[in-house]
């Protein structure tokens, strides 16, 4: 009998719930911090209640999240346990119970509730938390050899440059414990992932980097859903769970291919459109619409990701026939269709989700066949000229960068392309090339300064590469992948 993801989210917050615990729902992608582009974790709609700024409502809560994390973009598909949109399930204590109840509830939920075996899990805790060792080792009874203390940038947690921090505890499974006890390392991820973080948030960092501590000490703790998921139901990856899974049968209907039987770089495409397609869908559920600036890049990034990855696949038109038509809608339903439990509204703005996301597919699709034209030009050009000189075939940095500024062809697909013709991207012109418009139109956001005097607000109208202003590591992290 298979363990469902709605089944472990529910557990998990049922669990919780008979040990005190308000039940609250999942926050917006959108979140109200106006210093975080989206949520990134379950703490965020806590945040001010953490710093004290706002009074707790209950002593402690649960939820079952909804995160995007983009600067695991480049993970997706890659590695088995990463995704843009996945739900993070998380207790969380605001100046209630504290290190002990963390660790052993944690514990029981891991062991008891979900069945794991001890002798498959491994502890990290910040190297200088004694108390969290003992609490691990002498309560709850992990040997020595099975907790590992680990430095500032693993077990340290930050929610930023300022905000509340503390050491944390993590809890990983072992795939392969018959390597035994020798040469650990819990960052291999053949062998180990991580699941469960236990953060005990003591201190607030400020300006000055100093720490000060909170006036009460809070717990926040995520465990990935998907992963728990990929445990349970004994799936080579989170991909194969039945939170996922059921996308990659869709599109790869779309695509006459079979996911069991296709090769690895198929099965990468059918991840990342699988993984990118729930994110799409609760992002513009959310009320986030495809644009070239902040959250709405990267929707629009995500779209064109999966639309070239569908056309990869030898997706064509909306996949059932009708060429000139989307398939991102196809794909789109099935997510709603998956969707109840983690987000209600979702089936009630099917209308508008499938609508946008038609009209950003078929934007792209006419833009990208302009620039995949001029690009296969470009690479012929410069294989022929390798050919000649005996070099290895370059593609200039100013032509991808031509092909990005006026086609609004992404670099990366340039030099995805290029790659599979054996061409490599001049980077470092592209990046040149980048600099120089970025220098431009800051002289001429200086230069309209100037003449229309202090207080002019004209550039936010006239720069549309203005979401590189953002100083946000995640929105750098798409734009950049
Ligand atoms: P990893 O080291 O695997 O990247 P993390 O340390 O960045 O994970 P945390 O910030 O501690 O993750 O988040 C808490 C939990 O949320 C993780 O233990 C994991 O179960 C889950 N999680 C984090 N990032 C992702 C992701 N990109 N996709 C799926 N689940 C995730
Ligand atoms: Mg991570
Ligand atoms: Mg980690
Ligand atoms: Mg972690």
């Amino acid at each position: 009998l298979q363990v469902t993801g709605d089944s472990i989210r529910r557990r998990f917050l049922q669990f919780y719930a008979s040990r005190g615990h308000k039940v609250l729902p999942s926050a917006s992608l959108v979140p109200e911090d106006p210093t975080v582009l989206l949520t990134i974790a379950g703490m965020l709609q806590f945040k001010p209640i953490f710093l004290g700024k706002v009074p707790r409502l209950v002593p402690c809560a649960a939820t079952a999240q909804r995160c995007i994390r983009t600067n695991d973009v480049e993970n997706v598909g890659r590695t088995a346990r990463h995704h843009t949109f996945f739900e993070m399930l998380g207790n969380f204590s605001f100046g209630d119970y504290f290190k002990k109840e963390a660790i052993k509830w944690a514990w029981e939920l891991t062991t008891i509730e979900f069945g794991l075996p001890a002798n498959r899990l491994w502890i990290s805790i910040y190297e200088e938390d004694d108390e969290a060792f003992a609490i691990w080792h002498d309560e709850v009874g992990v040997p020595v050899e099975r907790i590992k203390r680990m430095g500032e940038d693993d077990n340290f947690w930050t929610s930023g440059i300022t905000g509340p921090c503390g050491p944390c505890s993590e809890i990983y499974y072992d795939f392969q414990p018959e390597k035994g006890h020798s040469d650990i390392d819990l960052g291999d991820d053949t062998r180990f992932m991580e699941f469960y973080n236990l953060v005990f948030m003591q201190y607030n960092k400020k300006d000055d980097g100093s720490l000060e501590p909170l006036k009460q000490k809070n717990i926040d703790t995520g465990l990935g859903l998907e992963r728990m998921a990929r445990i349970l139901q004994k799936v080579p990856n989170n991909y194969e769970t039945d939170l996922i899974y059921p996308i990659i049968q869709t599109a790869s209907e779309l695509a006459h291919v079979t996911y069991e039987t296709a090769d690895a770089q198929s099965k990468t495409s059918l991840k990342i459109i699988g993984d990118h397609m729930r994110a799409i869908v609760y992002l513009i559920s959310d009320g986030v619409v495809p644009s070239n600036i902040g959250r709405g890049y990267i929707v629009r990034r995500l779209v064109r990701r999966v639309v070239r990855t569908g056309r990869l696949l030898g997706i064509k038109g909306d996949g059932k026939g009708n060429t000139d038509g989307a398939f991102t809608p196809h794909i789109a339903e099935k997510v709603i269709a998956l969707s109840s439990h983690i987000d209600e509204d979702v089936k009630g703005r099917t209308g508008r989700i499938l609508e946008e996301l038609k009209r950003e597919e078929l934007r792209f699709v006419q833009t990208l066949e302009r620039g995949e034209k001029l690009l296969e030009e470009m690479l012929s050009d410069a294989l022929a000229s390798a050919k000649e000189d005996g070099r290895f075939p370059c593609l200039a940095g100013k032509d991808a960068f031509l092909l990005y500024d006026t086609y609004g062809f992404p670099v990366e697909i340039t030099t995805e392309v290029a790659q599979e013709r054996g061409v490599v991207v001049d980077m470092k012109g592209f990046d040149i090339e980048m600099d120089n418009q970025r220098r431009q139109s800051q002289a001429a956001h200086n230069a309209v300064k100037l003449e229309v005097g202090e207080g002019a607000d004209i550039m936010e109208n006239i720069s549309d590469t203005e979401f590189l202003g953002y100083d946000m590591l995640s929105a750098k992290a798409i734009v950049e992948s």
